[in-house]
């Protein structure tokens, strides 16, 4: 299954997220073994733990909702968080990154879900903290794109139109913000699900669990 994954996402120069939450550090290992080095998670704990047990050379990128208290776990290590949804957030990602003189590159999530329970910004918050005093503080946090997962439903219009909804915020937020950041280049979207999808619609990271690992229980 991996191998078909990435032998369809060459063509378009996505990278694969292989998404491990809920599964034991020996079924990620399967999957290290297999070429893969880029890894998500979505529960700080469980990410600190399988980075001390498995390969350093693994990328790990946070993808859930992050409690600022859990921060400090990923901070020394984590290679990207896809998941900030508030200032409050990214300030203590900045914090954190400080206190390990490092840059820690992060990715602003977007509710773009006909879903309650989705976390993330509408454009217009993401627009006002981009603008605000704050932001331009915070020099150890980068901004490096948008994430946003899309409802899960069998209509694919609109979960192509979700997608679409993404890809627009992300080229608006580019022209009025990062101009001049090359590093602002990457859109976070398409799960097992709806991965194909998301690659038409301009995905640059698909994270992808069960296709690659099986059900999680
Ligand atoms: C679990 C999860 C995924 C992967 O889901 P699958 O349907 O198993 O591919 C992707 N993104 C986020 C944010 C997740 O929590």
């Amino acid at each position: 299954m991996l191998t078909d994954i990435l032998r369809e996402l060459a063509a378009t120069g996505t990278t694969l997220v292989a998404v491990s939450k809920t599964h034991s550090a020996e079924r990620v290992l399967d999957i290290y073994r297999q070429g893969q080095r880029i890894f998500g998670e979505n529960r700080a704990q469980e990410m600190l733990e399988k980075y001390e047990a498995l390969p350093k050379d693994i990328e790990w990128h946070l993808i859930g909702h992050l409690q600022t208290n859990k921060v400090k776990f990923i901070a020394p290590f984590v290679r990207i968080i896809h998941s900030v949804d508030s200032l409050k957030l990214l300030e203590e990602i900045d914090k954190q990154a400080v206190k390990n003189n490092r840059v820690i590159d992060c990715l602003l999530q977007f509710h773009i879900a006909n879903e309650e329970s989705k976390f993330g910004f509408d454009e217009a918050g993401a627009h006002d903290m981009l603008s605000g005093d704050i932001f331009p503080l915070l020099k150890n946090v980068r901004i490096c794109g948008v994430m946003g997962m899309a409802t899960f439903t069998d209509d694919l219009e609109q979960v192509q139109s979700e997608f679409r909804d993404l890809k627009t915020i992300f080229e608006r937020l580019r022209r009025e913000f990062f101009r001049d950041a090359p590093y602002f280049r990457e859109i976070s979207m398409g799960m097992s699900g709806d991965w194909r999808i998301a690659i038409e619609e301009g995905s640059t990271m698909v994270r992808i669990g069960s296709l690659i690992f099986g059900e999680r229980n």
